[in-house]
């Protein structure tokens, strides 16, 4: 899609039992994560009782004199840290600095823990306003630490029992989280929901225990042996690691669209066998057998850079045509860059690809997109190849038609944002100026995903949500806006 949609965060933690420092861990692992959040990161160690924390807005820094500072400051065998975007609460610089994680949460004396998460909630309104007769006024609008105070609360109710505290989440907090907690005695706990929407995987290598939204994460630690956080589970590392299913859903829910698009190509996530690459190439394989006699028409394949490419490869291999390379990113052209220049968003998209104008011109192309959320880079990404002299251009996309927002921590939260709800292919293909648009089945894509279609969320794509409250709020605003009225912010704000 060349189109930037953002994930809600990527979260990384360690410990070591031999009491060896952990930090370097935490920022080689949250580094390659960096992909699942740009608008702030964070780092929490803890040693001897005091919780050490270092963050920031944008980028992990990666200069020499600022991972010397972090690597100075937080001390300790245990942390956790966190890369964010942000799916909840307001986008201003002052709350985007209250929304960034680890968040310390808890008194002076008493309990107190360090919590990261990746995933967003849905019942969030109704959990704010409990939480805030028990505990006062919120201090970020964020829902970290709706889920922190949440955790708190059971910790009270439950005299300290991490693992009750934590079932009493899963009772009561619907939605997306993959998290880390540290408490006051420095011990390490991993949960994720009863459904397993975002990935959360872990593994150890001698003494260090390493837990991770990505598996790559692990991989840059040495940790080439890993296992998955399962929904509904507990994983403390207290003395050594033990692990708990707490709360079973009626069903798993991976989120489809982590294998399209948000996950590392080269990352396994749970359940299945093979790389996310491999499975965006089935994507193609499956887009060549659907649209067999389409594709004849076209002369060259062409993608739109670099989440599509690995499904440019799996069509060329299935129809034997020409993937021309003919269209790179200028890596540095960045989304901040559209703050500082005069020709705005338009202008900066433009910027982000050269195409080579030599390979283009005459050439019927069959461009592989993985999704369409908007659709406004499509429409300035062809209207750039037809300039530059392409005779045909049919598109091919590797994610079905998105007609449905997300709860679950992808930042499409309108029906009125995405283009697949207010429009048909052929009206989407007008509009972004394409001879024709070929979408993937919702069969082609769980066959070619390899998990039963009842252990992933395919909730934007089919209308149907894996928790209640999200299937009940999505169904009355789509009644509504399906009527013209006004969506008002995010579908699980409201
Ligand atoms: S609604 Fe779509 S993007 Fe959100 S978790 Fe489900 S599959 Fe993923």
């Amino acid at each position: 899609m060349g189109e930037e949609i953002s994930e809600a965060c990527g979260i990384f933690g360690a410990v070591s039992k031999s009491s060896e420092p952990v930090f370097y861990y935490l920022y080689w692992g949250l580094l390659s994560l960096n992909h699942r959040g740009q608008q702030s990161y964070g780092f929490t160690t803890f040693s001897n009782g005091i919780f050490y924390k270092d963050e920031d807005l944008n980028l992990i820094p990666t200069d020499e004199e600022s991972v010397k500072r972090l690597a100075k400051s937080l001390k300790g065998s245990v942390g956790i840290s966190n890369a964010r975007y942000a799916t909840s609460g307001k986008s201003s610089i002052q709350h985007l600095h209250g929304g960034k994680q680890p968040l310390i949460l808890g008194k002076k004396r008493g309990r107190k823990i360090a919590i990261s998460y990746n995933g967003n909630l849905v019942n969030v309104k109704q959990l704010r306003s409990k939480l805030t007769e028990k505990f006062g006024k919120f201090t970020t609008d964020a829902d970290t630490e709706v889920l922190g105070r949440q955790l708190l609360l059971g910790l009270e109710e439950y005299r300290g029992d991490f693992s009750r505290a934590v079932g009493l989440i899963m009772d009561e907090v619907e939605g997306a989280y993959s998290t880390l907690v540290i408490d006051e005695e420095g011990s390490l706990y991993a949960f994720r929901d009863v459904h397993g929407i975002r990935p959360f995987c872990f593994g150890k290598r001698g003494s260090l225990y390493a837990f991770a939204s990505e598996t790559p994460a692990l991989e840059i630690n040495n940790i080439l042996s890993f296992d998955y956080v399962r929904p509904g589970e507990l994983i403390s590392v207290v003395t050594r690691l033990e692990r708990k299913v707490l709360r079973r859903g009626k069903r798993n829910a991976i989120c489809a669209f982590e294998f399209a698009y948000f996950s590392r190509p080269d990352s396994i996530l749970n359940g299945t066998d093979k790389p996310v690459y491999k499975i965006r190439e089935a994507f193609a394989k499956s887009l060549a057998q659907e649209y067999a006699n389409k594709l004849k028409r076209n002369d060259i394949i062409i993608s739109m850079p670099e989440t599509a490419d690995d499904a440019a490869y799996g069509l060329h291999e299935a129809t034997g045509i020409p993937w021309e390379r003919a269209v790179r990113k200028n890596r540095y052209v960045t989304r901040r860059a559209f703050i500082s220049t005069k020709e705005g968003r338009k202008g900066v998209i433009e910027k982000k690809t050269n195409m080579v104008k030599e390979m283009i011109r005459g050439r019927r192309i069959a461009l592989v997109e993985d999704s369409i959320v908007r659709g406004d880079t499509s429409k300035i990404n062809i209207a750039k190849l037809r300039k530059l002299g392409a005779k045909r251009i049919d598109v091919y996309v590797t994610f079905p038609r998105i007609t449905n927002p997300c709860f679950y921590g992808v930042d499409m939260a309108t029906y009125g944002e995405l283009i697949g709800s207010r429009f048909s292919d052929d009206e989407i293909a007008k509009y972004i100026g394409a001879d024709s648009l070929n979408y993937q089945s919702i069969e082609g894509l769980v066959k070619a995903i390899g998990l039963p279609l009842s252990s992933l969320c395919l909730g934007c794509i089919s209308g149907r949500y894996p928790t209640r409250t999200a299937q009940r709020i999505a169904d009355r605003a789509r009644e509504s806006f399906s009527k013209g009225l006004d969506e008002q912010g995010r579908v699980y704000e409201r």
